[in-house]
Order: C-alpha cells, then sequence, then structure tokens
C-alpha cells in the first residue's frame, strides 16, 4: 500500500476495524484489525496493523481504537437548515383533520418559512441553525450541504448563504451552499414565474457569484415548481459563472428535470420517486449522483420508491441524504437516514453507509477528497462503538459514534 514519508505522521490508529468504502457500495471495504496514521490532516498510511512500517513511537502519537470500527466521517448531502420558524402548527392542523385550504388560509406552507426566513436576523438564523448542525455532527457528519430557498428576495436568499457560512466557524464541519432561489414562487411574483427567473438569473446569481457564496446552484424543477424552460434559464446562467448544478426533479412526476440536468453535467438529481428508465440512463451517461431522501418520503408519507433496481442496474451512484427542512423533513438524523434507506428503500446497508460517505462525497463534487479512507484523502474518521457495519443501519437511538476527527483532529 501507498504510504508517505513515515517520520512524518502526528496520529497512528492500531487495533481498529476500517471500513474504507473504497469500492461504492458493492463492500464496505473492510480492512480488519487494521491501522490508519495520518499526517498534517490527511490519511497518510492504512492497511493491516501487522504490516505497519517501523515508525519512531516518541514523535506519533498511538491511539487504540480497541477492536472499534472506523468509517470516513458521514456526509449529509442534502439539507435546508438554515430556516426561520418552523411548521409544527401546520403538522398539527393537518392532523387535526384542517384542509390545505384552511392551512393555507392561516398562512401555512412554504409562505410561512419565507415570511419567518426574511424577518429573521443573521443571528437568530444562525441560533437556530446551529442545534440542527450540531445534531448532524454528533451523530458523525463532517460535511454538510446547505441550500438557500426561504428568501426568494436577493436580500434573504443572501442572508441564507451568509448564515450557511458562518456555521463552518461554529463547528469543526465543511459546508458546501448552494444557491436554490429557484425553490419556489414568492407570492410577490404570483403568476409571473418568467419574471421571478429573471430576478435569480440577473440579480440573485450574479451577486452571489461575485460574492462566492455558493459552490452549486439548484431547481426544484416540478409542477408545483419551476418548468423546463425556466429550470433551463437558471443551469445555464449558473454555468456561465462556473457554478456546479443540482436539481430537485421527479419528486412528484416525471417531468424531465433529471435528463435536463444531465446535459449540463449536473453533480446529481435529488428525491427522483418518478424517474422514468430513460432518466436514469441519462444519470449514468452524465456520471451524476442519485440523492435518495427517505426522510420526505417518509414524512409525506410517499408511496412511490425511487427507481433503485434500475439505478443500480445502470450503475448510477445513489447517495443518502436527510433533507432536512421545516415542511417535508424536519429530522435532523443521519443515522435515522440510514435505517430508513434500508426499512424504506429496502438498499443493503453497505449501499446505505456509500450513500453517506464516498457517494455523499460524490454528490457533492468532493469525490477525490472525501468519503473514503484513501492514503491522501481528508482525515475525516468517525470512530464506532459497533461491531459490524451494518449495525449503523440496524440499530436507531443508541447514538454508537465513539469518537470524530476533522482533518485529523479529534472533534468529539
Ligand atoms: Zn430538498
Amino acid at each position: 500500500m501507498h504510504t508517505s514519508h513515515k517520520s512524518h505522521w502526528q496520529t497512528l490508529w492500531i487495533n481498529i476495524h476500517l471500513a474504507t468504502m473504497n469500492d461504492g457500495s458493492n463492500s464496505y471495504g473492510v480492512i480488519e484489525q487494521g491501522a490508519l496514521a495520518i499526517s498534517e490532516g490527511k490519511i497518510a498510511w492504512l492497511g493491516k496493523e501487522q504490516d505497519i512500517p517501523p515508525f519512531d513511537q516518541h514523535q506519533v502519537e498511538v491511539i487504540d481504537g480497541q477492536g472499534r470500527w472506523m468509517t470516513p466521517g458521514f456526509i449529509d448531502c442534502h439539507t435546508h437548515l438554515v430556516y426561520g420558524g418552523n411548521r409544527a402548527n401546520e403538522f398539527e392542523m393537518r392532523l387535526q383533520g384542517k384542509s390545505y385550504q384552511e392551512i393555507a388560509q392561516a398562512g401555512g406552507g412554504i409562505v410561512s418559512t419565507v415570511t419567518a426566513t426574511r424577518k429573521a436576523t443573521e443571528a437568530q438564523l444562525l441560533a437556530s441553525a446551529l442545534p440542527r448542525l450540531m445534531a448532524l455532527h454528533r451523530e458523525g457528519v463532517t460535511t454538510v450541504e446547505i441550500k438557500s430557498g426561504y428568501g426568494l428576495d436577493t436580500l434573504t436568499e443572501i442572508k441564507m448563504l451568509k448564515v450557511a457560512g458562518q456555521l463552518a466557524a461554529k463547528l469543526p464541519v465543511t459546508i458546501k451552499r448552494t444557491f436554490l432561489g429557484a425553490h419556489a414562487l414568492p407570492i410577490e411574483y404570483k403568476d409571473q414565474a418568467d419574471d421571478y427567473i429573471d430576478l435569480v438569473c440577473d440579480e440573485m446569481m450574479p451577486k452571489i457569484a461575485e460574492q462566492q457564496l455558493a459552490d452549486t446552484v439548484d431547481v426544484f424543477c416540478e409542477g408545483i415548481g419551476f418548468d423546463l424552460k425556466q429550470t433551463e434559464r437558471v443551469f445555464s446562467s449558473a454555468r456561465s459563472y462556473g457554478l456546479a448544478i443540482k436539481v430537485h426533479a421527479e419528486q412528484l412526476s416525471d417531468l424531465g428535470g433529471t435528463a435536463l440536468a444531465a446535459k449540463y453535467q449536473a453533480l446529481s438529481s435529488d428525491h427522483i420517486e418518478f424517474l422514468s428508465l430513460d432518466g436514469v440512463k441519462a444519470m449514468a451517461d452524465a456520471d451524476m449522483t442519485a440523492v435518495l431522501l427517505p426522510g420526505a418520503f417518509y414524512f409525506l408519507r410517499e408511496t412511490q420508491l425511487p427507481p433503485i433496481d434500475a439505478l443500480r442496474k445502470q450503475g448510477v451512484a445513489i447517495a443518502i441524504a436527510t433533507d432536512v427542512n421545516p415542511g417535508s423533513s424536519p429530522i435532523c438524523s443521519l443515522q435515522l437516514m440510514l435505517n430508513m434507506a434500508c426499512t424504506l428503500f429496502k438498499l443493503t446497508p453497505a449501499e446505505a453507509i456509500a450513500g453517506v460517505t464516498c457517494y455523499g462525497a460524490k454528490a457533492l463534487g468532493l469525490s477525490a477528497s472525501k468519503g473514503q479512507l484513501t492514503v491522501g484523502f481528508d482525515a475525516d474518521l468517525a470512530c464506532w462503538n459497533i461491531e459490524q457495519p451494518a449495525e449503523l443501519c440496524y440499530q436507531f437511538g443508541v447514538n454508537p459514534l465513539s469518537s470524530l476527527f476533522k482533518v485529523g483532529i479529534k472533534v468529539l
């Protein structure tokens, strides 16, 4: 196995089982009775403990893993965790039998989140988002994607992205930011979707690109979101600013948003319950990642399953994420998503764990540096009190995280 010069090692783990996740979703890439060395925040060596090359005992901190398991730090590649207010009131009204119209009249739905997010200060948004990020982090998450999309005006979209950036200074988590101005039509643009797309492309996007507030642009391409033509205008604008592309598509109907995104070499298409075989093939050809969101499937009591067998057959990478948001997935637990990916979507535990490690990284364009235990990759490492990797998916409610390292430094 490749090794950098041993005298530079700072930390060496011994007596630990490694789930390297080097093999996609085919297996955990297990190295039992393994060892892993860290140098300057990167993985410098890994292999069988018996194969550790000689090293200077005085210079290297040796950590006994006591037979625990190590995986790459988890990656939650799709969240909306910065938002104002919450929708518990609407949740309760629905369960009391109130109609959607009554809920809308009471100011419910995404409108209520947009109103609350516009009203909130940066400090208030930061304070409400922090416990959500903390909950993910405590479960082994070291990288999170956060979308805007509850401002729907230039000032608030920028405010959300700034807050998402500020979270990275509060917790040792890598934050990737996504501009989702085309999430919904704000009420002041009722029946003027094209005009709103003008605002997204001509005013919001240039400012966000100039201030480097986002890496990626996303669109909700759906009957209740934006049509194909509007979606393509946003993609085309994103491309002109050199921003990566993602799409929320085929969640409620098969509109063709995924195939369109494939034409723009999008990183991922997310939700995709209603994706056709042609759409799956387009994803495979464009090497896109399918991001499945079992929390929204569960919370909305959806019954249409994503085309998992077709994704497998076409060799499309599958990622799993929380989709944390106040309307359809108020669930800040990636561990629960692992369980739901298996119970609701019938993924194997190896597929589910690949979905929050190597393929979570792929969905964010980070597959060359995160999501695997590989020499040269960032030393984002989660150490677990488990006897086999499948336990991460099987049991829920007892957090098995033993310790967490971010770029080689112990953070939990
Ligand atoms: Zn979403």
